[in-house]
This record gives C-alpha cells, sequence and structure tokens, in this order.
C-alpha cells in the first residue's frame, strides 16, 4: 500500500466496545488481572505499555517500513535510549553538523558512561572510514542536519558501518517517512523527536526509535523505555497517531512550499546564500536526489549586510513567526547563532554563520510567504 493509505490505516481499528470511529484515549494506569490471579492477555500497566502508546507504535512502524517501534516521551529520550544501550567504553561516531541536543547529551552526558564520541564531517564517507577505530559500535547520522542543511550518503555510510560490524541510527526529524525511508537504505535504527514534522501542530513533544529486529540494541532501548520511564502519556500518544493520518499530505505541501522559496531566494538581492537540498548546488545534491523522495520543509539563507541585517529581517516579517523548533503549521524564522541553545554552545563544534536564518516552512500559500520574506528583506537592507 502507498504512504498515504498506510498513513490513514496503520494502527486503526475500529473500537470493539462502541463502534467508534475514532480511538478512544486510555488514561487507565492499570489493567485488571484474572480471577485466578494471572496477568492480563495484553496491558498490565501502562508505563510497560498502553493502548494509545501501542497504536502509535503499530503506525509508525508501518510507515517506516521497520519491525519495531518504541515510543518516548521526547526525542531526547529517544537519542539517550540508544546511546545508554552502548557497552561501556563505545566509541560512536557523530556530525560535527548535530542537533545541539544530541551534540551535548554524546560530550557532556555519555562521556559519564564511559561512552566516547568524535565529530566528523559526514557529508565526506571518506571522513567517516577514517575516524572508524576497533572499539566503534554506532554512526549516528543525522540528514539533513539543520541548519546548514548539509546532506550525508546513507546508503554509503551504512555499507561501510556493516563492512565493520557497527550499527548505524538515522535521526530522520526533518524528513519523516514521507520524504526519506533510511531503514531502505540500509540503517539499523531510525530515530525520531515527534515534537516536529510528526506532531505538525507544534503542541507535543515526543521522540521514537524503530528499527529491525536484528539490531543488537533493541533489548535494551525496550528495556530502557520500559523501566526508565522516559514514556508519552496516551493524550500525547492520541494526538500524534491523529497527526500521522495527514503526514503525507502535510509533508508534500511543506516541502513543495520550501522548494519554491528556495528558488525565489536564490535569485533574491539581499540574499548571498541558499542552503536547501534541492537546490543543484547544493553540496550534496546528488546524494539528495538518490535517497531523499522531497527535500524538506527547512531551508537557511545566509543575509546580505551580516548579523544585523539578519536580525532586522526577523523583527520584520509579519507571516514568519520568530521561533525555534521546526514541522509546525505556520511558518518559522530563526536566527540561530544568537538562540539560547547556540549560545551554550555547541557540543560538536559546529559553527553557525551569524548572517543565517533558518525557515520551518509551513502550510500557507507560498505567495504569501514570498511576499512576507521579500517585504522583510527590504525593510532590513533599507
Ligand atoms: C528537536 C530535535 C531533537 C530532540 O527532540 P526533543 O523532542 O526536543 O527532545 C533531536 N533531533 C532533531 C533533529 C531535532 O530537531
Amino acid at each position: 500500500m502507498e504512504l498515504e493509505t498506510l498513513a490513514v490505516h496503520a494502527g486503526h481499528q475500529v473500537d470493539a466496545a462502541t463502534g467508534a470511529v475514532a480511538p478512544p484515549i486510555y488514561p487507565s494506569t492499570n489493567y485488571e488481572r484474572s480471577a485466578g490471579g494471572g496477568s492480563p492477555d495484553r496491558f498490565y500497566y501502562a508505563i510497560f505499555d498502553n493502548p494509545n502508546r501501542h497504536m502509535l507504535e503499530e503506525a509508525m512502524l508501518h510507515l517506516e517500513g521497520a519491525e519495531l517501534a518504541c515510543a518516548f516521551s521526547s526525542g531526547s529520550a529517544a537519542a539517550m535510549a540508544v546511546f545508554q544501550a552502548l557497552a561501556p567504553r563505545s566509541h560512536v561516531i557523530a556530525p560535527i553538523e548535530l542537533f545541539h541536543g544530541t551534540a551535548r547529551l554524546l560530550r557532556d552526558h555519555l562521556t559519564n558512561m564511559g561512552i566516547s564520541a568524535s565529530f566528523v564531517d559526514m557529508g565526506d564517507t571518506a571522513a567517516v572510514a577514517a575516524a572508524l577505530r576497533p572499539d566503534t559500535r554506532l554512526i549516528w547520522i543525522e540528514t539533513p542536519a539543520n541548519p546548514l542543511l548539509g546532506v550525508a550518503d546513507i546508503r554509503a555510510l551504512c555499507a561501510l558501518a556493516a563492512s565493520a560490524h557497527v550499527c548505524t541510527a538515522v535521526d530522520n526529524s526533518s524528513m519523516t517517512a514521507a520524504g526519506q525511508r533510511p531503514l531502505e537504505h540500509g540503517a539499523d535504527l531510525v530515530v525520531y523527536s515527534t515534537t516536529k514534522f510528526i506532531s505538525g501542530h507544534g503542541d507535543v513533544v515526543g521522540g521514537m526509535v524503530l528499527g529491525k529486529r536484528s539490531c543488537g540494541l533493541w533489548p535494551s532501548i525496550r528495556a530502557f523505555q520500559q523501566h526508565i520511564g522516559a514514556v508519552p502519556s496516551p493524550f500525547d500518544c492520541w494526538l500524534l497517531l491523529r497527526s500521522l493520518r495527514t503526514l503525507p499530505h502535510r509533508m508534500r505541501i511543506h516541502c513543495a512550499n520550501a522548494a519554491r522559496l528556495a528558488d525565489y531566494l536564490s535569485a533574491h538581492p539581499a540574499v548571498s546564500r541558499v542552503l536547501y537540498p534541492g537546490l543543484p548546488a547544493h553540496r550534496n545534491h546528488d546524494v539528495a536526489v538518490r535517497q531523499m523522495r522531497l527535500f524538506g520543509g527547512l531551508l537557511s539563507i545566509r543575509v546580505k549586510g551580516g548579523k544585523a541585517a539578519a536580525i532586522a529581517t526577523t523583527a520584520a516579517t509579519r507571516l514568519f513567526i520568530r521561533a525555534s523548533s521546526f514541522g509546525g503549521t505556520e511558518s518559522l524564522i530563526e536566527h540561530r547563532a544568537s538562540s539560547p541553545i547556540q549560545t551554550m554552545g555547541s557540543g560538536s563544534g559546529q559553527s553557525i554563520p551569524d548572517d543565517l536564518l533558518r525557515l520551518s516552512v509551513g502550510l500557507e500559500h507560498v505567495d504569501d510567504l514570498m511576499a512576507d520574506i521579500d517585504q522583510a528583506l527590504h525593510r532590513a537592507i533599507a
């Protein structure tokens, strides 16, 4: 079945008790045991599993083409579930261009558990090969990464990892299964912040790990979910499942709007550079064409006139909202270099140019978005 059909039907059943078409929310923390003292067939206690979480995991699993899925209360908890599954003294290879929170986990928290990390340019597969060590256990991939929108070759990196008996995990938060399916390119695990495009409405924090049963890290990832307690509430799972139903359609519009804006801004007199995987001028455009079905809803621009003009642009937009995060219905604009998370220091050594603005392109009409960014750029450089 096609993705649109799976998105509507995966994990869906008409409720047997009432005939309800939309799934009920099950807030219950516990499930009745049999009179003979036996455990219930399916559910026992909500932190171990519950109907809403189960439905969400089932649906995500079908969209991603995975065999197992584990929902978490945030993308950060999902990433931590993967990292903690590594044995002490493991070495991780991660991109320099890495989500700041993941970089901080590796730099500040995993080191306490005896796990070390090397940060490399993942747009360059040979650089990753050179960073492999006998104790390397995981290659962490994020593509496209933000805010510089670099692209890594998932297939080449996974082949390299497989030949060295190393696991691969791909953070797919910025693409979703509608834009890119890393398991088809050989990845062992896919990790999400479902806070972003999966939620799609900027109103849920969540995470997910999906993958193949053969990945040796699974038992520990599942145990981490069930024992550590970083699990989403039934209501958050219900909201995320509701969001999944429209995911392919939302992603198509996010990405079409972003592609149109990328073209438009490439020719704009106030913009020195547009960073977007869909542009032929992108460093790894050939890889992007091979592995991505859509080129994403994020793009970054570098503004002529430097930092002051970039910040003035964010002050002058009327539709684009000055805010962090991405993937919601409304378009966002952010001056990353001055964001609070950036001033905390990048754990991976990534540096963000101070004339750079990241755009999360929403679901508005693209003509209105182009008009808004155009008037803001003109006012900023006036
Ligand atoms: C937001 C984000 C995360 C962290 O997710 P939270 O849900 O905020 O904990 C991880 N990776 C990427 C690419 C993200 O954008």
